[in-house]
């Protein structure tokens, strides 16, 4: 097989895209994946943002074919009494508006797919065991391959290893950020009701009562199939998992967790009442981190590897593979310049990573903060008034579309400001409080969003077959 320019640890979204752009640069590229694929994987919400790069990457058509498209989202409170809806159609006019939602297996082994496609070697089944980085002029990957031990040779390592964050954790360099310490457990559902918004296609963010400092994020990923995951904090989990020991639940005490949360929920209890679980609970509790020292002259962690932040505005996958395809550019400097103009160009591009990642966690503590703004909690008023204020309107909607990356200095501004009690309620007034904030829809129908599915083209995984009633006291 010879040696390799990039040896890449991980094959989902952040993997597969940099092996994609390198190998339009004209590098000889290897991934290894532990798993086979296709496997089950959390982030499913994609951003407008990601649109362009689908285009580029040439799977976009692929996409329409297999997933319901997203218009908006939108933010309610915990008994649905109150909630506000943010379409991407007010700032985006061009297709791009209409976003997706996506079962992870099939996406990732899309884009994995893809890679090879183009030309990288992909190994699936393949766990990196060992690094080797202390070499001056390679770097060795070792892992298991079908039980036999097998190192690799190349000229620099991506570690693209999601939250198993590889090398972060061989480095000692992994630091948990404490005020977004919780944990998800999310599963699909099959015949859940079609209504409230997710008959058109918005990504729904419920939020849970202050004691529970979380949400629910529930979306369609299919013509049958609803996601729905529950993010709560540490705290509360751990009085929620005494409590049902207590009651015997000493074996399945999460997914008793997770239905009491989806049963107690008005919002949920009401989709899902004759729906059926569809696959087995995924949790993760390892919830917000970063790492340091990110890259150096032949390493670099990309996406979730380096840094993840609270899933509340669907941001990982598009920072992910965005900061690839950013990165690419540097690392083709670094092969074909050396190393002193790739570690420049390497630090340029990981400025402008770093602040997309900064805005995105300024804005998430904003929406935790208790006296910050609340989404879902904005009342309506007369729609005369606001005229002038359109470039703020638009700046919560850019967020949510996820321009990170371009303008996150202005945008990074307008979060600070909105620190100020003052100024965020006078900014609330003349913005949020705007009817068409409270639109149910974004004036999408069921057949824009899930027409023009394939359904045959999407894989079927395991199946339990009970109803939310059935699983009742189990
Ligand atoms: C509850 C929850 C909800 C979320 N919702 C959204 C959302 O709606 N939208 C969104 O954009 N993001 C969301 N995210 C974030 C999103 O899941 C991640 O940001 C995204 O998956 C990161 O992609 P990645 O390629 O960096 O890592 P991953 O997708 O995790 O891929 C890493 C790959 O590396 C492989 N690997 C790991 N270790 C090794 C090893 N030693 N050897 C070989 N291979 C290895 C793994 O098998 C895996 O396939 C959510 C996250 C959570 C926790």
């Amino acid at each position: 097989m010879g040696d390799f320019d990039f040896i890449i640890i991980g094959g989902g979204p952040t993997g597969s895209t940099s092996a994609i752009f390198l190998r339009r640069k004209g590098h000889k590229v290897l991934v290894l994946e532990r798993e086979k694929f296709p496997r089950q994987h959390v982030g499913e919400s994609l951003l407008p943002f990601c649109y362009p790069l689908f285009e580029e990457l040439g799977i976009l058509e692929e996409l329409k074919k297999r997933f319901p498209r997203k218009p908006g989202a939108r933010f309610s409170n915990h008994d649905g009494t109150k909630s506000s809806t943010w379409c991407f159609r007010n700032i985006i006019q061009d297709d791009s508006y209409l976003s997706f939602h996506v079962v992870r297996a099939d996406f990732d082994k899309l884009l994995l797919d893809k890679a090879a496609a183009e030309g990288a070697t992909v190994i699936e089944e393949f766990k990196v065991e060992k690094v080797n980085l202390e070499a001056e002029d390679f770097v060795e990957a070792t892992g298991n391959y079908k039980g036999e031990t097998v190192t690799y040779r190349g000229k620099f390592l991506i570690d693209a290893s999601g939250q198993d964050t590889f090398l972060a954790r061989r480095l000692g360099d992994k630091t948990q950020i404490k005020e977004l310490d919780r944990i998800a457990f999310l599963t699909h559902w099959k015949g859940a009701k079609y209504t409230q918004g997710i008959d058109v296609g918005l990504l729904q963010i419920c939020i849970l009562p202050q004691e529970k400092s979380g949400w629910f994020g529930i979306q369609p990923v299919a013509k049958d199939r609803v996601s729905v995951g529950l993010i709560i904090s540490r705290k509360y989990l751990k009085e929620q998992k005494e409590k049902l020991r207590k009651a015997g639940h000493e074996n399945d005490w999460q997914m008793q967790l997770y239905l009491q949360e989806v049963r107690s929920t008005p919002l949920t209890a009401e989709i899902l009442s004759d729906a059926e679980i569809a696959q087995p609970l995924i949790a993760v509790s390892d919830f917000s981190y970063y790492a340091n020292k990110t890259f150096g002259h032949n390493f670099a962690m990309l996406g979730d590897s380096g840094k993840f932040l609270d899933a509340m505005f669907a941001s990982g996958v598009y920072l992910g593979m965005n900061s690839s395809k950013m990165f690419a550019e540097a690392l083709d400097i670094l092969m074909r310049q050396g190393k002193e103009a790739g570690m420049k160009a390497m630090s340029e591009k990981k400025k402008h990573i770093d602040g997309a990642y900064d805005l995105v966690e300024k804005f998430i503590n904003i929406y935790y903060d208790p006296a910050g703004f609340n989404l879902a909690e904005m009342s309506s008023t007369s729609e005369s008034g606001y005229k002038g204020f359109e470039t703020a309107f638009s700046l919560v909607h850019y967020l949510l579309a996820g321009d990170f990356f371009n303008n996150y200095e202005k945008y990074s501004g307008f979060l600070d400001m909105l620190k100020n009690p003052k100024q965020f309620a006078r900014w609330k007034n003349l913005v949020v409080d705007r009817p068409n904030v409270h639109e149910k829809t974004c004036g999408t129908t069921f057949d824009e969003i899930f027409g023009s599915i394939d359904d045959r083209l999407v894989e079927e995984t395991s199946i339990n077959g009970k109803k939310l009633q059935q699983l009742q006291g189990e």
